[in-house]
């Protein structure tokens, strides 16, 4: 018999094919229950397993009104920053993610935000679209090349690592900063620096690639932007949060950064609205893992890992 497991959004057809198939899957089409203990237990009646995303928060209150039923929770994503693990441990439900699987879409979008953000995309596609383009000219909207500059990476992770290894590849140098100076084999001749405040000057660019935790939260802040170059750019996957809004848009109005590139947001999907005026930010919706191949592949770590939990051997992590 399958595992009866709720599924807390709508996933692409051919993912949603592959739950049912393997799972007594039900995707909830509209809002999850929020601190509704009669609707959660009507939807979670008999349910072996839920799947949340990073919009539905797996907080104490979810952990505490899940019926007894519930054994596993899964997310669709790597990142757990939406997930209390210490809530998920005290009520004894296992969690699973989708490490691995995205690292390739989102390494891609990292590049393709530094891409937009050196070489001026947003104004670019104004221009172009507005009908006004008054021809080439060699004044019209100069970037940088990646091409000899240094990018800094904060957090050199999967995805981190997959970011330096398609940065290489535009000839450029790569310097990181992680909890943990990383083996040689894993480094491929990166520079570590011990510090973020000995990284970040160094960087012509920035990315932010480590997970949301009370460590990284609000990690770029006024400070830490003062340390780095007039001329860098920033680029953020990782979690909104890691940014101080305020003070990133100070230094972009200021001039006291390049651009920068973000797929994350505070508060998404209401960013905050000054975003909008900067023509030298390049600006995505939250698309970092949003390819085909990672979908499927998320799909099946996490149909993988439920069913691990529910047949009672072991959970993915
Ligand atoms: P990962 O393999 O766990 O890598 C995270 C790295 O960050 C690890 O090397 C970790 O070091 C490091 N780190 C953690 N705390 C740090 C700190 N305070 N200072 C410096 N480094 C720190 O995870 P991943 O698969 O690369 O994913 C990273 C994050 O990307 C996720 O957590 C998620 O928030 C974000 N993400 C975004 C999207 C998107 O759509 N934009 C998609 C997927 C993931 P240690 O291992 O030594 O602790």
């Amino acid at each position: 018999m399958k595992h009866k497991v709720v599924i807390g959004f709508r996933l692409p057809d051919d993912v949603e094919r592959e739950f049912s198939a393997r799972l007594d899957a039900r995707f909830v089409d509209g809002a999850w229950p929020r601190r509704d203990a009669t609707a959660l237990a009507a939807l979670l009646y008999g349910c072996g397993g839920i799947v949340v995303t990073p919009p539905i928060h797996a907080d104490e209150w979810l952990f505490e009104h899940l019926p007894a039923s519930v054994r596993v929770v899964g997310t669709y994503s790597v990142g757990l920053d939406h997930v209390d693990l210490v809530a998920a441990k005290k009520h004894g439900i296992a969690v699973v993610n989708t490490p691995d699987v995205l690292t390739d879409a989102v390494a891609e979008t990292a590049l393709l935000l530094l891409l937009g953000a050196a070489r001026r995309a947003t104004e670019s596609i104004a221009l172009i679209r507005s009908g006004q383009w008054q021809g080439w000219t060699p004044r019209q909207i100069i970037g940088q090349s990646l091409a000899g500059r240094t990018l800094g990476i904060y957090g050199m992770g999967r995805i981190g690592r997959g970011i330096a290894a398609r940065a290489r590849a535009f000839g450029m140098t790569i310097a990181y900063h992680n909890t943990r100076r990383l083996a040689p084999a894993l480094e491929e001749g990166a520079a570590y620096y011990d510090t973020p405040e000995a990284l970040l000057p160094v960087c012509d660019a920035l990315v932010l690639a480590c997970p949301l935790t009370a460590a990284t939260r609000g990690f770029l802040n006024a400070g830490r932007i003062a340390l780095m170059k007039p001329t860098a750019i920033v680029v953020n996957i990782a979690r909104g949060d890691v940014v101080v809004d305020d003070d990133l848009i100070a230094a972009l109005k200021e001039g006291r950064l390049f651009a920068a590139g973000l797929d994350v947001f505070s508060g998404e999907p209401r960013l905050d609205a000054r975003y909008y005026d900067f023509p030298n930010l390049f600006i995505l919706p939250h698309i970092g893992s949003s390819t085909i191949e990672a979908r499927l592949a998320m799909g099946r770590a996490v149909i993988d890992g439920v069913i691990a939990v529910l047949d009672g051997g072991n959970p993915g992590e």
